[in-house]
């Protein structure tokens, strides 16, 4: 089997899954228990959260657990966009669908006006066309913006961004699931007011993630209850906290190494696909946008409607676009939003540490087939 579809989710790593399971046999107490056991517990969520704050540069306590980037992401929008004073929305069409209809949703319910800024065909947003919609505010506006683009790669100037709308006293969250763990995000320096992180995106477990609310700001809650100082009710998932963790301690530890790792196979598959498919392009910022993704535009013919299944049939596991449109026939929203869905079909290659050159010539001997 070929796995090239780690933006969707990684493999975790065996020594996260040999961590958790001894947290599951031994540490079974409630965190909210005073005895030892609960104590034990307690002890557990709150090293993750010095570990993964440090990380970051930031305060412990602007960090809060969740089940997830799309939790992380529904506690916020739902709260902001509710907030009196919230009047305008500006997003762009690129964001990852739980941003965006959560965007929708919550716009649409409290009246607050919807701007999606037009993009480029690298699905990036125009910077003079924010400053000019935030010229337009006055302290009532949301801004959403994701730092890399989850089918593209694409990055966006999130330190920019973050300055404009402090400038303009916007509210700024960034959707980071994709860069985190696998580059340095300085929120200290990016000024955000939310973010977002999702741990089986850096070989963690699936169903914990956490939100950076920072410290000037305050959300309400999407449970009402007691945990996460009020802001994330339910007993703490503390095997999957203490797995992300360590997952993303571990992911900074080789980081430098698995960048480097990451342009050396991205480069080599871009120049045998310049070289060697006349007819294959590229979508996104092939030289500027993540290094662990590529994503190629393959112009659309009758045979190739079944691109993605014949790869899979080989055993090589890629997709599309977002994981939940992978493997079925409809066209990426990122594609459509540039423009290029009546041409192109999107295959995204995404790789992670465990990707091989043997794993990308895989996929190159099965493409010169179809
Ligand atoms: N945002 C981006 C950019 C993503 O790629 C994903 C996952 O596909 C999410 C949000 C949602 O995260 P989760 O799967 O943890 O709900």
């Amino acid at each position: 089997m070929t796995y090239l579809d780690n933006a969707a989710t990684t493999m975790m790593d065996s020594e996260i899954i040999d961590f958790m399971h001894e947290i599951m046999q031994n540490q079974y107490g409630n965190p909210s228990s005073i005895h030892a056991l609960g104590r034990n517990s307690r002890v557990i969520v709150e090293n993750a959260r010095i570990i993964i704050a440090k990380l970051l540069n930031i305060s412990p306590a602007e960090i809060f657990f969740t089940s997830g980037g799309t939790e992380g992401i529904n506690t916020i929008v739902k709260s902001v966009l509710s907030m009196p004073k919230i009047k305008r929305v500006i997003t762009s069409p690129a964001e990852h669908p739980a941003m965006l209809n959560a965007i929708e949703y919550y716009a649409a319910i409290n009246n607050v006006e919807l701007i999606m800024l037009p993009l480029d065909k690298k699905a990036s947003i125009i910077m003079s066309d924010l400053s000019n919609e935030l010229q337009k505010t006055d302290g009532d506006t949301f801004v959403s913006l994701m730092h890399a683009n989850n089918e593209f790669g694409t990055m966006l100037p999130i330190q920019k961004i973050g300055e404009l709308c402090k400038t303009h006293n916007a509210l700024f969250v960034t959707d980071t699931v994709q860069t985190m763990g696998k580059l340095r995000n300085n929120f200290s320096e990016w000024h955000p007011d939310f973010a977002i992180g999702s741990a089986h995106k850096f070989h963690g477990p699936k169903g914990v993630g956490f939100m950076y609310i920072s410290g000037d700001n305050k959300v309400d809650p999407l449970f009402i209850g007691s945990q996460e100082r009020n802001m994330r009710a339910g007993t703490e998932n503390i095997y999957a906290i203490a797995a992300m963790a360590k997952a993303m301690e571990n992911a900074y530890k080789i980081m430098d190494e698995n960048l480097e790792k990451m342009q050396e196979l991205k480069n080599y598959l871009v120049n045998i696909v310049s070289n060697e498919f006349s007819h294959i392009g590229f979508n996104g910022d092939i030289e500027g946008g993540l290094p662990n993704i590529i994503n190629l535009a393959v112009e659309k013919t009758p045979n190739n409607e079944m691109l993605l299944m014949k790869f899979d049939i080989a055993g090589i596991m890629l997709s599309g676009g977002s994981a939940c449109s992978s493997g079925a026939l409809i066209d990426s929203h990122v594609m459509e939003a540039v423009g290029r869905a009546a041409k192109y079909r999107a295959i995204r290659v995404s790789m992670s540490k465990y990707t091989t050159k043997n794993d990308l010539d895989s996929f190159i001997d099965l493409l010169k087939t179809i």
